[in-house]
């Protein structure tokens, strides 16, 4: 259950315990020693130092509906040894100060919205941390800031800021995760104007590798701060997020939908309205061209919002009335109905496989990566279950723009890169027996896309962490300065390595 408040904790707090034994009492007196325990030796551990209640086994309730709530349905199917549910920041140092002296293996899930497989669950070789459990929420500084648990999504979020009118940078799909979603960037309705959601991030309180729980801000640990901004698995696990608010009350949403024959019509209008984004960055419309099995053919589905109850506001809608659709949502409403809506078109629980591109603003090459999608994609679709998408939205300069103002991130987007288009394919299928063909057309996919877009000198170097595919080079595609910079901040925080045990996400080791 969500409380609206809690106690600040200040700076580092003491190990120490209520439930059981201290982390210290369980390891070797040389605490520099390290120990290495088995899976369930690790489990059983972390129910002598925490209230055992909060370690979930295989064949318990809790344990079957924290693994049924991932989005991928590899993720599902990964059994951990146990999975364990802090409640508290101090509950998640003193796991961590356990996995790491005792060398278990974890991984760490917030709303499970993560589409690869081992990016925030494990098997038997370890155990998962779920911080459901951690959903305080509250306004602070005069309503200016929100500060949240890792354990809520972006519904919750949204409920809880709407009757004080305001809203803040997160998910625009409600399901999705606080955690995971801050972590690599976050791309909300108020990015074109203000950036990132981590670049409305004013505090991190997060649990460092030897347990300490600090805060990083820009006064304090400015550079942890910074690299946190993109910092995906590598520095800790982040037990609350401050953000700015914004005031919000009623906007203008939903979806607007259109026959495939309008793709290059729309387009040409994205490229247009990205420009007309310089003078209004209220709004978002984007493109998501979608197998639709129900018509045996593709359908385009254009979620939009803007962040004021104005239907078609000019200039920045400008033409977009005359554009037929074949269905429309679009009305004056509240974010909980839009980002819910947005929800329900992509429910989870099939496998899964995304890739991310982005490239200067160009209609001909999303058309084009479009179509080799359908020629190679024909294959499997005749098959239930089997589905893919291209969903094109802007990246303009002014959210670049933003994201330098408020201090900046790990990305390496400048202002030079002019307006830009992010590409997000999603592939979805349901039968294991295909896992071996579908992933190898994904690879072969976007190594097409990525090439074309190279030869056509469009292709930008960023590679966005919340819709990469595993094997794609994220952190690298931050440039090699940025990637210095992240690695000296974990030398500095992490300095003995311990959080290698820590499984999924994207690592700086392996660069
Ligand atoms: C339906 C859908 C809609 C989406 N919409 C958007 C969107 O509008 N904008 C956008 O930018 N992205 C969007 N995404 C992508 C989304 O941001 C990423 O999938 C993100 O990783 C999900 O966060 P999560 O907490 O739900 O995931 P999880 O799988 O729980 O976590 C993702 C990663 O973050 C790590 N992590 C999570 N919490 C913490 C923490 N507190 N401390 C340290 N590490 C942590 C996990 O270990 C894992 O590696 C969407 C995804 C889906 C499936």
């Amino acid at each position: 259950m969500m409380r609206t408040s809690f106690a600040i904790l200040a700076a580092i707090i003491p190990l120490t315990f209520t439930f059981g034994a201290s982390v210290e009492n369980l390891l070797p007196r040389n605490t520099t020693q390290k120990q290495d325990l088995s899976p369930a030796q690790c489990c059983d551990g972390l129910k002598r130092i925490l209230d055992p209640s909060k370690v979930l086994l295989p064949g318990s309730p809790e344990y079957a509906a924290q693994e049924a709530s991932y989005y991928s349905g590899e993720q599902v199917l990964q059994f951990p040894v146990c999975r364990v549910a802090p409640t508290s920041p101090e509950d998640v140092s003193s796991i961590i100060k356990f996995a790491t002296t005792s060398n278990c293996n974890f991984a760490v899930r917030s709303g499970g919205h993560m589409n690869w497989v081992g990016s925030s669950n494990i098997g038997p070789e370890g155990f998962t941390i779920d911080l459901e459990d951690m959903k305080q929420i509250e306004l602070l500084d005069d309503s200016k800031t929100v500060s949240i648990s890792p354990g809520l999504t972006w519904a919750d979020v949204y409920t809880f800021l709407r009757p004080h009118n305001l809203h803040t940078a997160g998910g625009r799909s409600s399901h999705v995760g606080v955690g995971g979603f801050l972590l690599g960037g976050g791309i909300s309705f108020l990015s074109l104007e203000h950036g990132f959601g981590s670049d409305n991030i004013i505090n991190y309180q997060i649990v460092l590798a030897d347990g300490s729980i600090v805060n990083a801000n820009e006064a304090e640990r400015s550079d942890l701060y910074w690299a946190l901004k993109g910092g995906s698995t590598n520095y800790g696990i982040v037990t609350r997020f401050d953000m700015v608010t914004f005031p919000l009350d009623q906007m203008w949403g939903g979806s607007l939908y259109y026959n495939i024959s309008l793709g290059p019509t729309l387009l040409d209008y994205l490229v247009g309205f990205t420009e007309r984004l310089a003078v209004d960055a209220n709004g978002l419309f984007a493109l998501s061209i979608a197998w639709n099995a129900a018509d045996n053919d593709y359908l385009i589905w254009s979620p939009n919002a803007y962040l004021a109850p104005t239907p078609f506001p000019s200039p920045l809608y400008d033409g977009l009335e005359e554009i037929p659709t074949v269905r429309d949502t679009m009305r004056i409403t509240n974010l909980v109905s839009v980002t819910d809506e947005i929800n329900m078109s992509s429910p989870g629980g099939s496998r899964t496989q995304w890739f991310a591109l982005v490239f200067k603003a160009d209609a001909t090459l999303p058309w084009d990566i479009y179509q080799k999608g359908a020629d190679i994609m024909a294959p499997f679709l005749g098959k239930e279950g089997t589905s893919w998408a291209l969903t094109l939205q802007p990246i303009n300069v002014g959210m670049i723009a933003a994201a330098a103002n408020r201090g900046g991130n790990p990305f390496g987007l400048t202002e030079k890169d002019g307006d830009l288009f992010l590409l997000l394919i999603s592939i979805f299928w349901t039968d294991p027996e295909d896992d071996g063909k579908i992933k190898a057309t994904t690879q072969d996919f976007l190594r097409w896309s990525t090439d074309t877009a190279k030869q056509r000198n469009l292709l930008n170097r960023f590679i966005y962490l919340n819709y990469a595919l595993d094997t794609q080079p994220v952190l690298a595609s931050f440039g090699d300065e940025n990637v210095r910079r992240m690695k000296a901040v974990q030398k500095k925080y992490d300095p003995k390595g311990l959080l290698k045990v820590w499984k999924g996400g994207y690592k700086l080791d392996e660069l």
